[in-house]
């Protein structure tokens, strides 16, 4: 089957909302990118039902899809014979009726155009013929392909319930090939990313031409649509065009057989395919005669490959008008007539299909695998494997493990698992952060030691200052002492020569005492001049003492701060913890 659902990883951020929106097992793939712990999720082809859920889901434009609107416009450039069917949701998207898009669809060459209203009319038609020949004991509508696929390839018990009789769309496509002779190739104006998947299991249509993409197309070419609108070459009949609103076949039913038969119905992604196992579950149980189902929760009208350019209020009253101008001045057995016409001309065989099984791998983990998968993702208690939040794209824990299990999954989605691992990760930040405290208020102790040894040195220093500045005073006053000797000896050597011959020994103290004097005096000289430098050596000494204790002043009161910071944040902590 071809990949619709388009996936550009590069954009995907890993926020599993296609995941949550997923009505099937194993459509998605969870994984680790590269190792880099950056969770990205890439599609499984096998399991896709191509529902479309995930495209409106993705905020990211990691999904998108892809339909043959290109391939379609350059055929009909190239002037290949095509010839098309518009879907009734043609009425609710882009221009007001769709009678300009028809006329502009015109000029590019489309030969003819149906509405698919004619197919649905035929199609109530032969549910009704089927059900009134086959009696079976209840009838799963299928207009919608994502139905389809769901059933054939993860609900295959439910094949037997599957309607044999084809949608609307391929009733258009089988009656203008089969009945009115149109031999060009076939293009669907469709509301259905899914369609081409029909298409492509049945053969009868060339082109699934989605609304989006050509209005897309329009836009982007700014394109100017015709004034003058064109309408059908097979004109509707019947109430076929309500088929693409919740409730649309029940009341085309009830239009020929009123309440005689039981009508259930389900829509949209997140109800439908619940309901259809539940379906599948009443086993034996009464069940309704038609269950119509459809995929999107608003019908055709607002489905998957949809401009979306109104809101349901806005469609609803369109598909209201429909309604009053078919009912308009007509009788049920105006319609009864219709459906004699039909038994007439129409072979309900043709209007039939059989449906082929998809087999897939199975994703059934074994018990140990599951725990396994459990203890990979940190849940060990009973609580932590119920507590089923959700987040990681799951419905319940046990989900997730299974995934897990079975590599659709990593331990790491979990956000549980990653709360306790951060939770770890910040216990053992704690505790460092206690060792460090500890460290830190041994070196405030050293600083502080280190601080008064400071003081103490600087209280020295100027001890020995001061008692350089006595010796240096003492020396001053041994200097005036030696000076005053020396004026002695020149008295006495003086007084020494006057006595001549008999001062002679006299003199030769005199001159020793002058002698000695004249040597205190140089040893004063020098004492004074080791004192100075001793002095600039003790000033710079006093001054590194005062530099070395408002440095640790400094760092005392960072690493003071520091420490209270982490004492307040553990404090903290423990409050939290407790
Ligand atoms: S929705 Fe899915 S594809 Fe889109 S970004 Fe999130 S995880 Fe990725
Ligand atoms: S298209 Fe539907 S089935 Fe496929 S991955 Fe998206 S949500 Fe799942
Ligand atoms: S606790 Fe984990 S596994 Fe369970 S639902 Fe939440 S995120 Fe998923």
């Amino acid at each position: 089957m071809r990949e619709l659902i388009t996936n550009d990883l590069s954009m995907c951020v890993g926020c599993t909302r296609c995941l949550r929106v997923c009505p099937v097992e194993g459509a998605n793939i969870a994984y680790d990118d590269g190792g880099s712990g950056k969770i990205k999720v890439k599609i499984d082809y096998e399991h896709c039902i191509a529902c479309g859920s995930c495209i409106a889901a993705c905020h990211h434009d990691s999904r998108s899809y892809e339909d043959d609107t290109e391939r379609f416009l350059s055929d009909l450039q190239k002037g290949m014979a095509i010839s098309m069917f518009a879907a009734p949701a043609n009425r609710a998207n882009g221009e007001k009726t769709g009678g300009r898009l028809l006329a502009w669809l015109r000029q590019m060459g489309v030969k003819k155009i149906y509405d698919v209203s004619l197919g649905a009319d035929i199609c109530t038609w032969a549910h009704i013929r089927y059900i009134q020949k086959e009696k079976p004991a209840s009838v799963i509508t299928q207009p919608c392909p994502a139905i389809v696929n769901y059933i054939t390839i993860h609900k295959q018990a439910l094949l037997p319930n599957l309607s044999p009789v084809h949608s609307p769309m391929l009733c258009t496509a089988i009656y203008m090939k089969k009945y009115d002779n149109v031999n060009d190739k076939i293009a669907a104006l469709s509301p259905c990313i899914a369609k081409s998947h029909e298409f492509e299991a049945t053969g009868f249509v060339d082109y699934n031409v989605t609304l989006k993409k050509l209005y897309d197309y329009i836009k982007k070419n700014r394109i100017s649509l015709p004034t003058q609108e064109s309408g059908f070459d097979h004109a509707e009949s019947s109430l076929g065009c309500l088929y693409s609103m919740p409730g649309g076949l029940k009341e085309n039913v009830e239009l020929h057989l009123g309440k005689a038969l039981r009508i259930d119905k389900s829509e949209g992604q997140s109800t439908v395919y619940k309901d259809l196992d539940e379906f599948a579950g009443r086993k034996g149980k009464q069940l309704p005669a038609i269950f119509d189902v459809l995929n999107c929760p608003e019908g055709c009208n607002l489905g998957t490959g949809c401009a979306h350019d109104r809101d349901k209020f806005e469609v609803n009253q369109i598909m209201d008008e429909a309604r009053q101008k078919v009912l308009r001045g007509r009788e049920k057995a105006d319609f009864d007539k219709l459906y004699s016409d039909f038994d007439e001309a129409l072979r309900l065989s043709d209007f039939t299909r059989t449906y082929k099984r998809r087999n897939i791998r199975a994703l059934t983990p074994s018990m140990p695998q599951i725990e396994q998968a459990f203890l990979n993702m940190g849940k060990i208690t009973e609580a932590d494997r119920i507590f089923d939040c959700g987040a990681c794209g799951n419905e319940t824990c046990l989900d997730m493990a299974k995934k897990v299990a079975c590599g659709r999954h990593v331990s790491e989605g979990c956000i549980q698992n990653e709360k306790h691992r951060i939770h770890d990760e910040h216990k053992t930040i704690m505790e460092l952060s206690k060792i460090n405290l500890q460290s830190t208020k041994e070196i405030l102790s050293d600083i502080s030691n280190v601080s008064n040894l400071s003081d103490k040195i600087a209280q020295s220093l100027s001890s020995v200052e001061a008692a350089m500045a006595k010796q240096n005073q003492m020396a001053e006053e041994v200097n005036d002492i030696a000076m005053k000797i020396n004026m002695i000896a020149l008295n006495a050597s003086i007084e020494a020569a006057r006595a001549g011959q008999h001062g002679k020994a006299f003199a030769v103290v005199a001159s020793e005492i002058q002698r000695l004097a004249d040597a205190s005096k140089a040893t004063v000289s020098e004492t004074q001049e080791v004192t100075k430098q001793a002095n600039a050596s003790i000033k710079t000494m006093s001054t590194l003492a005062l530099t070395i204790k408002g440095d640790l002043g400094k760092t005392f009161k960072n690493a003071s701060g520091m420490a209270q910071k982490t004492e307040e944040s553990i404090s903290q902590d423990v409050d939290r913890d407790n």
